[in-house]
């Protein structure tokens, strides 16, 4: 029995860009750079007016404003500055969200765990993945790390050891991308594709009825615009995580932003990327953190386990695996890849 977290979802499909190649359609889009460390770009069928395009990055920018780990004024930084002090006041919905960040620790037994943020800081710097710790750095700030020991209390949040940090990086795109599909469809536009920096929402239909066809991207650094693979999507997000877009690189060895909450370092869990397909773009944003700590393995587990989410897998040998309900919906786009077989997994 498959465990239902938010409701019951219609299976939906795969990944991180739109294949274009749609007729006569066309697609009128925005974008906005600078919005949760990303590129923000919400494309619709319709004309829409320059207003409701304002309300939805209004929404976004608000988000960004209160939720960012980076900046040092928001709501978030707060909390984090008040860490081992006091409990302190947030808004409804960051106080839901930090609770549903740290429900998907407790599902992922620890795989996502938004209090990575006192380890996070180590290799960050203004707010971009760029410096390699010490080993003893590390070890000093991975005891901080534990989303059990967050305390909610009346609207408040309290990180009860000084120098606990939550960051809500592997989760906030996905929420905005929801709340900009709320703003979109209280408009009355039903039918958009709003691309947060690879978390993909794609609402309804094309206006013929067809499914968005949306690719995943090739999940190696420097090539970026192909995908590898595609598949037919509609009222679905489709979030992918992977360690190709942001890094560095230093004395021969590559450092990517997914960490292990319990070694402190980059995740090295064999995979490339993880792409995750939900109603829920929080959902999936999260679980495509999460899975890509887990790897294959652990990964397809929780997926199988969890109602209404699919993935897609791409491990280091160049294999596409997928989520048992997504067979046969896949169409493989990059001959450098293949398609595991079925009765291999
Ligand atoms: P992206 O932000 O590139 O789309 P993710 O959704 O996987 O990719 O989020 C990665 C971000 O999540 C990191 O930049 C960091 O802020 C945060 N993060 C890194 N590791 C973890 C983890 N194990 N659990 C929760 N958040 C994490
Ligand atoms: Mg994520």
């Amino acid at each position: 029995m498959k465990k239902t977290l938010y409701g019951v979802f219609p299976l939906c499909a795969a990944a991180a860009l739109l294949l274009t190649g749609c007729g006569q359609e066309t697609l009128s889009s925005e974008t906005r750079a600078n919005l949760l460390g990303t590129v923000i770009t919400v494309s619709t069928y319709e004309t829409i007016s320059a207003e409701d395009y304002r309300a939805v990055f209004d929404v976004v920018a608000d988000i960004d404003k209160r939720m960012s780990a980076n900046s040092t004024d928001s709501e978030l930084a707060a909390v984090n500055a008040s860490s081992g002090i006091a409990p302190i006041a947030v808004s409804d919905d960051l106080y839901g969200l930090i609770q549903e960040a740290c429900d998907f620790a407790a599902y992922s037994g620890g795989a996502f765990d938004p209090t990575v943020g006192a380890v996070l800081a180590l290799w960050k710097q203004d707010g971009e993945f760029a410096v390699r710790p010490t080993d003893a750095e590390i070890e000093e700030k991975r005891a901080l790390v534990n989303y059990r020991n967050v305390i909610f209390e009346d609207g408040t949040i309290f990180l009860p050891k000084a120098g606990m940090r939550l960051d809500l990086g592997g989760i906030a795109k996905g929420y905005a991308c929801d709340q900009a599909l709320a703003c979109l469809q209280e408009r009355g536009i039903t039918s958009a594709l709003l691309d947060f920096g690879g978390n993909i929402y794609a609402a309804g239909t094309r206006p013929n009825g067809d499914p968005w066809r949306i690719g995943v991207t090739v999940p190696l650094a420097g090539e970026s615009g192909q995908s590898v693979c595609a598949l037919n999507v509609r009222d679905c997000s489709v979030v992918t995580s992977g360690g190709y877009q942001r890094y560095f690189t230093e004395d021969d060895t590559t450092y990517h932003h997914i960490i292990d909450p319990q070694t402190g370092y980059p995740a090295e869990s064999g995979l490339l990327s993880v792409t995750i397909l939900n109603q829920s773009s929080t959902q999936a944003d999260a679980l495509s953190t999460a899975c890509f700590v887990l790897g294959l393995e652990d990964g397809m587990q929780l997926l199988e386990s969890i109602e209404g989410s699919e993935g897609i897998f791409i491990t280091a040998d160049y294999t596409i695996y997928a989520t048992s309900g997504l067979t046969g919906a896949l169409t493989v786009t990059d001959d450098r890849f293949t398609l595991a077989d079925e009765s291999t997994k």
